[in-house]
């Protein structure tokens, strides 16, 4: 299937790493020009990878914390490209901010490092979006809906998304404008890999987890994820919009007695 994605431009947030590489693949591999805005210069492991598919690409170092530097950016790269098609709005992390202990001052700094920059990416590109008759693509969590315990900020961030999601969708209807995401629950990434290693026993805690995700016991792959968001980002999905579309393998919505 050509999923129309050739030559355009698509700015994908914390796009050298974990899911974000796999979307940045992916979409190279459907002919777009991905922009990747991140924090760590990208790997020479990644760019080997990229490099394998195209060499129009860009790799734009920012900590997206520096919210004010964003329009500039998205200026620039309009200008030099010839406009913007897509957001993949997915830089974020897991700080496990919790109600006991986190002041508001760092509940409030959580939720700019998460959520902040979502909003002014697409702010800052609404109009070129309105041009092209563009899309976004965000990715959320599925604490935004279950909770986890000890991660106010995050959840309260993720949770945000959804609402984001919906709220853009209804504000860009008339210009042909969709706006989407993907709620990710269980996904073995670097970031994962750092987080599990907060447990006394990662190993398993590993098998906790992966024992309760329905479809085959296993963590969503960086692909599986990938290759969803890029679909519904791309014009081939051009009658899905507001959407909230769980990879997960059933972790968010299947009957907990099903073993
Ligand atoms: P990851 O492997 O850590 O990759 C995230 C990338 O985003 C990194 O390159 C990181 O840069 C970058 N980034 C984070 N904050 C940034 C900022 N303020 N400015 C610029 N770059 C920033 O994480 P991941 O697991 O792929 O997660 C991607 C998204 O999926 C996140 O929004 C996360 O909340 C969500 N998610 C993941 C899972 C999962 O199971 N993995 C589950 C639910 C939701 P640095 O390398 O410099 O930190």
């Amino acid at each position: 299937m050509d999923l129309q994605l050739k030559d355009k431009v698509v700015f994908v947030t914390g796009g050298g790493k974990g899911i974000g590489s796999g979307i940045s693949l992916s979409l190279a591999r459907e002919g777009a020009i991905p922009v990747i805005l991140s924090r760590s210069p990208i790997t020479d492991e990644f760019k080997k990878d990229m490099e394998s598919i195209t060499t129009n690409y860009e790799f734009i170092q920012i900590d997206l914390n520096d919210t004010d530097k964003i329009k500039g950016i998205v200026d620039d790269v309009a200008a030099r490209r010839g406009g913007i098609y897509g957001i993949v709005n997915n830089a974020g992390a897991n700080d496990n901010k919790d109600l006991d202990t986190t002041s508001w001052q760092e509940f409030e700094k959580s939720i700019h490092g998460n959520l902040t920059h979502y909003y002014e990416l697409v702010h800052a590109s609404v109009d070129y979006l309105r041009k092209s008759k563009g899309s976004i693509l965000n990715i959320t969590s599925k604490t935004a809906l279950t909770g986890q315990g000890k991660t106010s900020a995050y959840a309260a961030a993720k949770g945000a998304i959804l609402g984001l999601t919906r709220e853009w969708a209804a504000a860009l209807l008339d210009d042909g404008v969709r706006s989407n995401c993907v709620v990710v629950s269980e996904c073995w990434t670097p970031l994962y890999a750092n987080w599990i290693k907060t447990f006394d026993d990662p190993e398993a805690r590993k098998k906790v987890i992966t024992d309760k995700i329905p479809l085959e016991r296993r963590f969503t792959t960086i692909e599986e994820i990938a290759d969803t968001a890029v679909f519904v980002l791309s014009p081939k999905s051009s009658h899905t919009t507001g959407q909230w579309l769980f990879v997960d393998g059933g972790y968010v919505h299947l009957d907990r007695a099903l073993s």
